[in-house]
């Protein structure tokens, strides 16, 4: 296995982003609120509204203390607004259960509502800066492309960990930042769809490249269609329910408009049961 680790470090130490929550002070609840929205959002998108939710909720426990209609009606319009509640869930049990402090142990995060293998991961090292693989979509593609030789990412997630493991050095804060630079040059270099090898720092041992960037095929899935989809009418759901004055609408009033209306009362009835929604009396709401 060549080595990887050195060429990443000083690529990354030269081409990082200054992203907000790769400053240290931003703190672990800082880190675990970029990792909710960041999941698939743009980090354009995201900063924005990171800046005012921190500046709004700078603990978990503030969060904690408010209604959860509030944390959906501030997500606005980052999408899959259910990482809203969950994230509001999240803070309600770090504030019972951790004393309010985000907890370090991957298993402690891993218990949390709506925090996954990759989200567990990402806050024990950038935030602690302890030594474990964190593997996201922009890594899974680097590594798919520079050790096996393959033109995207496998469907078996679980075994990218292991090739990440395999790369990381010893160290905790070396290991941390080899993490943020495998990431970060699937997003800014190693992209999906056009590659900008020349200005790759793993140009020389990438194993795609050199057996001459073979089409190996693509097992990854499909996002479905936005337009037309029953997400697109959830989030109309949700904006007429963010805007209302009295923060709750008659349930006829709600997307009249909408082309489909089975489609309509099937995008209601999920976002209630999903908690993202409540009907009594006619009338639908944020959750209370
Ligand atoms: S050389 Fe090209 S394909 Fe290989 S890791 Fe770098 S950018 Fe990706």
């Amino acid at each position: 296995m060549p080595d990887l680790a050195t060429p990443l470090t000083a690529w990354f130490r030269q081409n990082a982003r200054d992203l907000p929550w790769r400053h240290p002070e931003f703190g672990a609840w800082g880190v675990l609120v970029s990792e909710f929205m960041l999941q698939q959002t743009p980090v354009n998108r995201v900063i924005p509204l990171l800046d005012a939710w921190l500046a709004r909720w700078p603990t978990p426990a503030a969060l904690a203390a408010d209604p959860p209609a509030e944390a959906v009606r501030a997500w606005a319009n980052l999408g899959y607004p259910r990482r809203a509640l969950w994230l509001h869930r999240a803070a309600v049990e770090i504030r019972d259960r951790h004393d309010g402090i985000v907890p370090r142990d991957v298993a402690d995060l891993l218990a949390l509502t709506g925090i996954g293998d990759y989200t567990a991961r990402a806050v024990a090292v950038f935030a602690y800066g302890d030594r474990h693989p964190v593997v996201d979509t922009n890594t899974r593609r680097v590594l798919a492309r520079a050790v096996d030789g393959r033109s995207q990412p496998g469907a078996a997630a679980k075994r990218d960990l292991a090739a990440m493991e395999a790369i990381l050095p010893s160290a905790d804060d070396e290991a941390a930042v080899v993490n943020a630079a495998a990431m970060e040059l699937g997003a800014l270099v190693c992209t999906a769809r056009a590659p900008r090898c020349e200005r790759c720092p793993l140009a020389d041992v990438c194993a795609w490249r050199a057996a001459g960037y073979p089409d190996t095929g693509d097992d990854r899935r499909k996002q479905a269609r936005y337009e037309g989809s029953d997400r697109q009418a959830r989030g109309a759901i949700l904006r007429v329910l963010r805007d209302a004055a009295t923060h709750e609408v008659a349930l006829d009033d709600v997307i009249p408009e909408w082309p489909d209306a089975v489609q309509r009362d099937r995008a209601i009835d999920s976002l209630i049961v999903d908690g993202l929604a409540e009907a009594s009396a006619g009338m639908l709401s944020l959750p209370r």
